[in-house]
């Protein structure tokens, strides 16, 4: 019986001949079949039926299929979060992309200097923009901010102490703890003062003859309210100086402009950690900059230099592609046109009534089963917690049978990523690039009505 059983099971030899799996890549197709026969072979083993020859071929297809697929693919977001970790942070100006496409394509001077024609630094490109920007006398990029808190760490207090408050021994996110960051650079951390309150007197306290730095680091995605104090900037800058020690400012997104201006809670910035004292302000590329992934590193010279010369900083350099889109989003700001060419900031400067009128015309564009409510938007990406914005949300009624969560799952299978809350599906337009508005339209007609996508 199960000897038929296996004999009735196709060679690998007969479903690669059939024509339903012409054009298929030859490697790929013979893989995908041994591993399906295989299978089959199992669930024979396991005492099941062998499956049928034409579903055999139709599994294979499918997931040669699948595996041709790409599997990262442009969504629209409308959840109505900006920075959307899980979505991919910040989406870039059209500048970025064209400077990272350009330079991707071909060669560019990422290493030559054009005036001698010999070799030149990868630093060089970003430093003289960032100096700028953020009134520093030196700086440098490299993959993310947690690699240029690492690198900080290692260049400059490996073998020695560094100070840091108990309210800022914080888990950045994907297992991103400033302590097990310490042990890795092989700095030993002193903590001071209360997970609540900490005093300038309790970093006072703890400086002696082995501290090589202070260390900030910005809780960004969570705040601790009531009973708290923490000293200012200024305060902690003041202290690094007099004792002759470096603060190390870790201020998380990176925000060059002013958040007040938006009716969001200030942010710090590199500009004022710096004026502060700060030796060297880490931040990263992706967050309220808006521009690629990187950790930007600003600050006194023989500091940063320490930082480039260090082996680390070969393991964790910024790409020719990264460079470029930080390059072009750092000329947006310089320009002065970030708030109407950076996305970012594009949408936190939106104002509500600009998100309801293309709400509306969605919902009228879409039918009955859409309707508007007023909401609110996120920053989002570890930075403003508790903050948002007011905005405008179209809201879907999932046809009856369907619920909020299938009608999401339809979206979702149309590449719209939208909001699920108290039985109801939003899409947040303010995070929607406005030349997607139409094809949003065509995705909820097509998820309401059941459409295949
Ligand atoms: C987000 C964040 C990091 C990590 O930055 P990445 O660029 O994601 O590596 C580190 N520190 C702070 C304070 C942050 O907010």
């Amino acid at each position: 019986m199960a000897e038929d059983s296996f004999r009735a099971l196709p060679s690998v030899d007969r479903v690669l001949g059939d024509e339903r799996l012409r054009g298929a890549p030859a490697a790929l197709a013979l893989d995908i079949t041994r591993e399906t026969i295989d299978a089959a072979r199992a669930l024979v083993r396991a005492g099941s039926p062998p499956p049928a020859y034409d579903a055999i071929v139709a599994g294979v297809r499918t997931r040669i299929d699948a595996a041709l697929e790409p599997p990262l693919r442009p969504l629209v977001n409308a959840t109505g979060v900006i920075l959307h970790t899980n979505l991919g942070r910040a989406p870039l100006a059209d500048e970025a992309v064209e400077a990272m496409a350009a330079v991707s394509r071909g060669y560019g001077n990422l290493e030559f200097d054009m005036a001698s024609g010999r070799r030149g630094s990868r630093h060089g490109i970003l430093e003289p923009l960032l100096c700028r920007l953020t009134g520093a006398e030196a700086a440098m990029a490299v993959n993310n901010n947690a690699s240029g808190v690492l690198l900080a760490l290692s260049a400059l207090a490996a073998g020695r102490d560094v100070v840091l408050s108990r309210g800022e021994l914080v888990e950045i996110g994907g297992g991103f703890r400033i302590p097990d960051v310490m042990r890795l650079s092989r700095a030993r951390l002193v903590e001071v003062g209360t997970t609540n309150r900490t005093r300038i007197a309790d970093f006072a306290a703890a400086v002696g003859e082995r501290t090589a730095a202070l260390v900030r680091v910005h809780a960004s995605n969570f705040r601790i309210v009531g009973f708290t104090e923490s000293p200012s900037i200024e305060d902690v800058g003041a202290l690094a100086r007099e004792r002759g020690v470096v603060l190390i400012d870790d201020i998380g997104s990176g925000c060059l402009l002013d958040t007040t201006r938006y009716g969001l809670a200030p942010e710090p910035t590199p500009r004022r950690s710096l004026a502060a004292g700060a030796g060297v302000v880490l931040f990263s590329g992706d967050k309220l900059l808006g521009g690629p992934q990187a950790g930007l590193i600003v600050g006194r010279r023989p500091l940063v230099e320490r930082m480039k010369r260090h082996p680390l900083a070969r393991a964790v350099r910024l790409d020719k592609a990264s460079i470029a889109g930080l390059a072009a989003t750092l000329r947006l700001y310089l320009a002065g046109v970030a708030e109407e060419r950076v996305p970012v900031w594009r949408m936190i400067a939106m104002p509500r009534e600009a998100v309801a009128a293309r709400a509306q015309g969605l919902a009228a564009a879409i039918g009955e089963r859409a309707s508007v409510i007023d909401g609110r938007s996120m920053v989002g990406g570890g930075s403003l917690p508790e903050e948002s914005l007011p905005t405008a949300l179209v809201v879907l009624a999932p046809p009856r049978g369907v619920g909020a969560s299938g009608l999401a799952a339809r979206l979702r299978a149309r590449d719209v990523i939208a909001r699920v809350e108290a039985a109801r599906v939003l899409l947040d337009l303010r995070t929607v690039d406005p030349r997607d508005d139409g094809a949003v339209v065509r995705s909820c007609i097509d998820a309401l009505s059941g459409e295949r996508a």
